[in-house]
């Protein structure tokens, strides 16, 4: 045996093997995670963090939260899976909280984020050729993240996801993200909608301006258009409301739903008012769409945030996080500014270390998610405490002198 093989860690076995078995589709970071409880992980080796990425946006509850496990276990000991021939009460259930928790619409269920733009694209495009004499481009933003299917890669508009895969559906028109003017320059007699984040998560959490948000609600009305909002990853309380556009004020007529919504089990949901409520009995369809364990797992998730009080909690801890993460700066740090809303924070940074800074979190403890070369994304779960979030500051702390070093900087 040589000395190469018998220093083999656990996180090196799992790599050699990750890179033989699965499709070399992710650049992960360099953790294997193994058990989760609440706002912590711990990973292979025994070294336990604080989790500020929170699966990207979608353990809304933390790791292993109890209400999301009793679901389970409830619902996995009545009925797991039926298909949509037939109804099940906990899909019901899910569409009215949902509903209750928006505005007046009806829900399709699906199991991603993708599925559900896709949805809500089909959605567009039938009402066009219902209402708009085939009317079927849709204005979307430049570095908006709508998913990975075709149409919904489209959407997103990335040229390094798009290229490989061309040619792209057609109908989309990108503009400049919170600009009202771009979009209403877009816009001509074959447009149907506008499809946009009230938030962008994947490009950096850039927001939009509540006021861009209210001109677009204005610009769709004035030019019958509907307004497709994507909540994926802003939605389920967040940014301190069950959905982000609920800070402007007004309503979209399609919102796409994923991520929080069964806090780790796979959901998805459109929601259509009355006015593009056009699907009809054959016209779209998921197997697995709403199914019983997931959605009765969405409505615990759903009761858990309005009983545990988690959206208020999102922004009291949310705004204690951004003024820590400020005094990081003060204190020296190479931080150029925070933004975001709630529990989606970005913090931007004034070097090219974002990923060094990443990395070495690891070795302190704190699990934050690099965008690019100067951007920390923070979407932890909404269970988040002030005290945990000071000590996932004091850690990232330590993750910035250790990647400042390396750097030399
Ligand atoms: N829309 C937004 C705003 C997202 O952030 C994401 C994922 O990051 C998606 C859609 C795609 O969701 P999924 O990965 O579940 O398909």
């Amino acid at each position: 045996m040589s000395s190469s093989q018998t220093t083999t860690t656990p996180l090196q076995r799992i790599q050699q093997d990750e890179s033989e078995y699965l499709m070399h589709t992710y650049g992960r970071q360099p953790v294997a995670l193994a058990h989760g409880n609440g706002v912590y992980v711990t990973d292979v080796d025994g070294r336990e963090h604080i989790d500020l990425v929170g699966g990207i946006a979608v353990n809304v509850l933390g790791h292993t939260a109890p209400a999301v496990r009793a679901a389970l276990e409830h619902q996995s000991s009545e009925l797991i899976h039926t298909s949509n021939l037939y109804y099940t009460v906990p899909q019901i259930d899910l569409a009215r909280l949902l509903v209750e928790s928006s505005f007046k619409s009806r829900v399709f269920f699906c199991n991603s984020g993708a599925e559900a733009n896709e949805t809500a694209i089909k959605i567009a495009r039938k009402w066009g050729q219902k209402r708009r004499s085939g009317a079927y481009k849709i204005v979307v933003a430049h570095n908006a993240f709508h998913g990975r299917t075709l149409a919904s890669l489209a959407a997103t508009g990335t040229e390094k996801y798009q290229q490989p895969f061309t040619p792209m559906p057609e109908g989309f028109v990108h503009v400049p993200y919170d600009d009202i003017d771009a979009v209403r320059d877009a816009v001509d007699d074959q447009t149907v909608a506008v499809m946009m984040e009230p938030v962008q998560g994947e490009s950096g959490v850039v927001p939009m301006r509540d006021e861009t948000l209210r001109e677009l609600r204005a610009l769709c009305d004035e030019r019958d258009l509907l307004l497709i909002l994507d909540e994926v990853q802003t939605g389920m309380g967040r940014t301190g409301r069950w959905w982000a556009h609920q800070h402007a004020g007004v309503t979209p007529d399609v919102m796409t739903v994923a991520k929080g919504l069964g806090g780790g089990v796979p959901i998805g949901a459109v929601l259509a008012a009355p006015r593009a409520d056009v699907l009809e009995p054959g016209d779209h369809g998921c197997t697995f769409g709403g199914n019983p364990l997931a959605t009765a797992v969405g409505g615990a998730v759903m009761r858990e945030i309005e009983q545990q009080g988690l959206m208020d909690n999102a922004q009291r801890v949310g705004a204690h996080l951004q003024a820590a993460l400020l005094a990081l700066r003060d204190g020296g740090k190479p931080i150029e500014s925070v933004r975001g809303r709630g529990l989606m924070l970005a913090v931007v940074l004034s070097q090219d270390i974002a990923p060094r800074v990443g990395r070495a979190g690891l070795e302190t403890g704190v699990i934050v998610n690099a965008i690019g070369t100067r951007v920390l994304r923070m979407v932890p779960p909404l269970i988040l405490t002030e005290a945990q979030a000071d000590e996932a500051v004091r850690r990232l702390s330590a993750a910035f002198d250790i990647a400042m070093t390396e750097g030399g900087a």
